[in-house]
């Protein structure tokens, strides 16, 4: 059997979302227990309405809820949003209506406790909600996007959401500049939660300056696999990036990982392994390759975070999610201080009205200049 199902899906009709659903189980034979606790690990990065397509859409949410509940196991719908409040966000994105209706709890994952990593763990001081690991199944509901400082997020980096609030924000400033070594924590969690299943929602996903702020892209697909590494990059390859600009690929390859080489035959269902999307847009925040990576000039290498007052409304949202202390805002005005931006882009994640965008350092433009890059 192949490591991960591709299903074709255009629409999130709940008639054709549950059959998908279904036909993503039986493929891999998951099962559920009676009285088994299973936690649905939603993305809900912030309170967006359905229609930004920036979270997990409901009708996936509610067809394995569903699934769970006729298994007679307890679904519980759980995230840890950046910075808004989780009720609010979760009633926005559509997972409280799911929760009422059907009787089941969606809440937030708080109060941190260690989580046990691996041996060859990067990061051994690895905290996580309790509910992840009280949780006898944890089923993976992620989102297929692009991301400003990942390159993309689609079903392992959405285990970051595992760690409570703003230890997100901490874990951003203790590994700095390094995407790689960001990306080595985003392998470990991922190790330590170990999720029994993965589904990935690309009905509708997002391209451009994801994870919130870029513009929905029609992928119509739904990714199912146990494995989620090996559907990343698989899908890295389809969306036309580049492995050596993903931070996920380059940490796995690091530490050899078997997935990192693409194998045909892990693939089934309906969509091909040949599959290009055409015209996805592709975060303009990778680090410069061209160059040796080096401390001092790592931040000339990368883009940094630029604001359009125009369009502020000025929450301060982008300014309290700041770990690293770069950002005040006062009265619709921003003043960053780059010597101390890790560019985390926490802050254009965060803001609600796409007021903040990404700038090439005068470096990188240069450089683009006299290589014809873009
Ligand atoms: S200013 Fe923005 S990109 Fe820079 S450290 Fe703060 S949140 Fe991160
Ligand atoms: S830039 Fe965005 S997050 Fe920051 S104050 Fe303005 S609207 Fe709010």
């Amino acid at each position: 059997m192949g490591k991960v199902l591709f299903i074709s899906q255009d629409n999130y009709n709940q008639d054709e979302i549950d059959l998908a659903v279904n036909r993503a189980f039986n493929h891999f034979g998951i099962k559920f227990n009676t009285g088994e606790k299973v936690l649905l690990k939603i993305n809900l990065v912030a309170g967006h309405d359905v229609s930004k397509r920036v979270t997990t859409d409901p009708s996936i949410v509610r067809a394995v809820a569903e699934k769970v509940l006729a298994s007679g196991a307890v679904p519980l719908i759980a995230d840890s949003p950046g910075i808004d409040n989780f009720k609010a966000a979760a009633e926005k994105a559509g997972f409280m209506q799911i929760s009422r209706e059907l009787g089941i709890e969606c809440h937030e994952l708080t109060d941190p406790v260690d989580l046990p990593v691996n041996d060859d763990a990067d990061f051994k001081k690895i905290q996580v909600s309790k509910y992840v690991l009280e949780a006898d199944k944890i089923i993976n509901l992620a989102k297929l996007k692009t991301h400003g400082q990942m390159y993309l997020t689609m079903g392992t980096k959405n285990l970051f959401g595992c760690i409570p609030g703003r230890l997100k924000a901490s874990w951003h400033y203790n590994v700095g500049l390094n995407r790689e070594k960001f990306a080595g924590l985003l392998l470990d969690i991922w190790n330590g939660v170990k999720p029994t299943f993965t589904i990935l929602d690309g009905v509708i996903g997002m391209h451009g300056d994801g994870p919130t702020s870029g513009e929905p892209y029609n992928f119509n697909l739904i990714g199912a696999c146990v494995d989620a590494l090996t559907m990343d990059f698989w899908l890295c390859k389809m969306l036309g990036a580049k492995f050596e600009d993903y931070p996920l690929y380059l940490a796995a390859k690091k530490r050899n990982y078997p997935e990192c080489e693409l194998n045909p035959d892990d693939l089934e269902g309906d969509i091909s392994p040949e599959k290009i999307f055409e015209g996805v847009k592709l975060p303009k925040t990778r680090t410069m390759r061209l160059l040796p990576r080096l401390p001092f000039i790592e931040r000339l290498m990368t883009s940094r975070p630029v604001h359009i007052p125009e369009l502020c409304i000025g929450c301060g949202r982008c300014a309290a999610v700041c770990a690293a202390g770069a950002l005040k805002h006062e009265n619709k005005k921003l003043f960053f201080d780059y010597s101390k931006c890790i560019r985390c882009y926490c802050c254009h994640e965060m803001c609600p009205v796409k007021a903040i965008e990404f700038k090439p350092s005068r470096l990188v433009s240069l450089v683009n200049k006299f290589t014809g890059s873009k």
